[in-house]
């Protein structure tokens, strides 16, 4: 998802006003609808996702759909009664198995219906899920999202969705939960003649009726929920072929008729962002579903295989530089940020939303990796260290479990800046590459939890990251080298920090560069006089007290 400026702007601005809390709606108290939501439940864990066709009518005018959703599944355990999620406002009509109306007792958001036929363990099995109404409308797009119901200058239909975090079910029936991604999916979407219509995957084919249209997308490859989307608009259309690390890759664009000639100049920042990442992160993750980059009316988001664009055609974020560095001008933000989760997101997803920063510590990473390729070393960090004006350090990163609940803000840019200081931990940039690379293949199309990728990391570096990611992700304190020189002596430790935090740190005494070793009890070093300067490395994300 996009960084939100506004908590960035907030924190610069008031730092000590009490409202900050509410404004990122903080949360402690959670209901059964979360846990129904955001938990692994028995009515879930019996059946296995292969494969989703979504198939419905959307009428802008009455801003109003209907359809239904034929679910294809592998039975785990036999067990009969099966979770379905969809939000209110919208309605289920009715559930059929083998032509059989199913009863569905309903709890909130969650679903319940209960199998007549025999659940044998190991078949594949059907239900088909019919449904209609008004669905939410976006409030505030990606971030509050739902359906944006918005129109081009030219009084056009300009429609989109976008669910992360409040969920697909926002918009569509299924088993909105992270863990079980769709094998494959396809998308059918009916809209008016006038109007193009976009989704994930690659068009199969278009079917046209008297005063509407029905567009077919076919996604190949596993997708998560919140990476499904529909995008309605007076699209125009042009394209390339990308010669990759996987070979060729169709990369299209989907833009409003007025800005074709600005986005053919403009989008080349795609094919560069595709050189760097495959440079860091190995071959894009979905070359039989293509790339697209599609026009919406709000900012982005990571839709896999058509991550969505709305940075009005500006370099920076809306033309703002996050670093503060003038590095962040050198990109489209969205472009570079959106399609970085195409490795972390929608290659290797959460499978617990609290373990968020598992997409945007790396993808916020990936901006300053973007600016290594091209601007080299130091412009990178330059720009990842000038990203830390917007860490507030109000929550640990990581969310709570099981309750549809995400962590700070801070998994950006906090996140980003922890796994700088990482790099220089493993000291050996080609080796760092080979992990980011390794992530990807080693969870190729896989959901994964923080501990995964924790446990992977302490392995490929060959260090003990335990202390580290508990002290980044789980606590909200920022580790602080305290150091005093007297008696020719230097005196160091670790303060501000968790237990067995010993992270070594490279610092420069008397203009000589060297690792120090502190831990929480005080060590000391011989100097040659008390006449001694000290600077820490401003790669590491920490900060120094000199006593
Ligand atoms: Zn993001």
């Amino acid at each position: 998802m996009t960084y939100r400026l506004f908590v960035h702007i907030i924190f610069l601005m008031m730092p000590f006003v009490s409202v900050n809390a509410q404004l990122l709606s903080e949360k402690n108290n959670f209901t059964r609808q979360d846990t129904l939501r955001g938990s692994i439940t028995p009515e879930r864990s019996w059946w296995d996702l292969t494969y989703y066709h979504l198939d419905i009518k959307i009428n802008p005018d009455d801003k109003y759909i209907s359809g239904k959703n034929t679910i294809q599944y592998k039975v785990l355990e036999n067990k009969n009664v099966m979770q379905i999620d969809l939000q209110h406002p919208l309605k289920i009509k009715k559930v059929l198995q083998n032509n059989e109306e199913l009863i569905v007792k309903h709890d909130g958001n969650a679903h319940f219906i209960t199998l007549k036929s025999n659940q044998t363990v190991g078949s594949l099995q059907n239900i088909e899920v019919y449904y209609e109404g008004h669905p939410k409308e976006a409030v505030n797009a990606p971030w509050d999202g739902g359906f944006s119901w918005k129109k081009d200058k030219n009084g056009n239909h300009f429609v989109a969705t976008s669910c992360q975090g409040l969920g697909a079910s926002v918009w569509w029936p299924n088993k909105d939960h992270m863990y079980d991604e769709v094998d494959s999916m396809l998308i059918s979407v009916n809209v008016p003649k006038n109007l193009v219509e976009v989704s994930n995957g690659r068009l199969r084919k278009i079917e046209e009726f008297t005063d509407t249209k029905t567009y077919h997308w076919y996604v190949a490859n596993p997708i998560n929920n919140y990476g499904v989307n529909v995008n309605i608009g007076d699209y125009v259309h042009f394209s390339e072929i990308y010669d990759g690390k996987n070979g060729n890759l169709d990369m299209d664009y989907y833009v409003l008729r007025d800005n074709l000639k600005k986005a053919k100049e403009h989008f080349k920042d795609a094919p560069k962002m595709m050189k760097a990442f495959e440079h860091w992160f190995g071959p894009y993750p979905f070359y039989k579903d293509g790339f697209k980059l599609v026009e919406v009316p709000y900012l982005g988001m990571e839709h896999q295989s058509s991550v969505t664009y709305g940075n009005n055609y500006m370099k920076g974020y809306l033309g703002n530089d996050l670093s503060g560095t003038g590095w962040g001008l050198k990109f489209d933000f969205i472009i570079i940020h959106e399609s970085g989760h195409e490795w972390f997101a929608n290659n290797i997803t959460y499978k617990d939303i609290a373990d968020m920063w598992i997409h945007e510590s790396f993808t916020a990473y990936s901006e300053n990796l973007f600016l290594d390729y091209y601007y080299g070393k130091k412009a990178s960090a330059d720009y990842v260290i000038g990203t830390r004006n917007g860490i507030a350090n109000d929550r640990p990163i990581i969310g709570f479990y099981n309750v549809n609940n995400e962590g700070s803000g801070d998994m950006y840019y906090k996140g980003a800046n922890m796994l700088h200081t990482l790099r220089q931990l493993i000291e050996d940039d080609e080796k760092w590459r080979h992990i980011l690379r390794g992530l990807n293949s080693t969870f190729y199309h896989q959901t994964v939890t923080t501990q995964q990728i924790e446990n992977y990391l302490s392995k490929e570096s060959g260090i003990d990251l335990t202390a580290f990611f508990n002290q980044y992700l789980r606590t909200i304190k920022i580790p602080a080298l305290e150091y005093k020189i007297e008696n020719k002596q230097l005196k160091y430790r670790w303060t501000n920090s968790v237990g067995n935090f010993d992270m070594p740190i490279q610092v420069t005494i008397n203009e000589k560069e060297q690792w120090l070793f502190p831990k929480a009890d005080w060590k000391t070093m011989p100097l040659n006089s008390n006449a001694t300067t000290l600077t820490i490395d401003p790669d590491f994300y920490v900060y120094v007290k000199k006593l």
